[in-house]
């Protein structure tokens, strides 16, 4: 089974839940660049103070913050055997950035899920989450940067035959089936 794989898909698609599950079966590690900035503006981190009005207005991060962010967290030795990236890249700047550092690390991404839903079921979706980011103007802010900044990224790996696309807009166990069989 693939061992590097790219989560991509606008919030509220269900990365993050099903990026865990495959993780666990996997054991390889689940690196979510939204949670690691959560847990940085907890600690009131450097990096915490500089993420955090950013995340509450649900506009991205600056690149300088995350880019030197990921490549520390691929260096991990947990990181040598596989990963699962979710929520990075969201622009293609990042995904020229990740495709160069993987190669400076003799690694190539094995598939790269892309997790489709309609923009309606996101928002009510989120709008149940309740993390502090999740009101509805930012969750609209969030959903334009996604068409904006994030599609894009889509197009950037659609060339590329380890795109594959997922009908996100199901159960939670029948969108695992489909990601366990695209990733065997
Ligand atoms: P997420 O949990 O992936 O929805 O991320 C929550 C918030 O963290 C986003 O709305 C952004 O403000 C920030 N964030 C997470 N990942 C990135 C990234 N790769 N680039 C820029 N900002 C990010």
């Amino acid at each position: 089974m693939a061992k590097r794989l790219i989560f991509l898909g606008p919030p509220g698609a269900g990365k993050g839940t099903q990026a865990q599950v495959l993780s666990e079966n996997h054991q390889i590690p689940h690196i979510s660049t939204g949670d690691i900035l959560r847990a940085a503006v907890t600690n009131q981190t450097p990096l915490g103070k500089q993420a955090k009005d950013y995340m509450d207005r649900g506009e991205l991060v600056p690149d300088a913050l995350i880019l030197s962010l990921i490549q520390d967290r691929l260096s991990y030795e947990d990181a040598g055997n596989g990963w699962i990236l979710d929520g990075f890249p969201r622009n293609v700047n990042q995904a020229v950035f990740l495709e160069k550092l993987l190669s400076e690390l003799n690694q190539s991404a094995d598939c790269v899920l892309n997790l489709e839903v309609p923009d309606e079921v996101l928002v009510e979706r989120l709008l149940t989450r309740k993390r502090k980011d999740d009101n509805e103007s930012t969750i609209r802010r969030r959903l334009e940067v996604y068409h904006q900044d994030t599609v894009p990224v889509i197009n950037f790996y659609q060339d590329k035959e380890t795109l594959q696309t997922i009908d996100g807009n199901k159960s939670m166990e029948e969108v695992s089936e489909s990601l366990s069989a695209a990733i065997a």
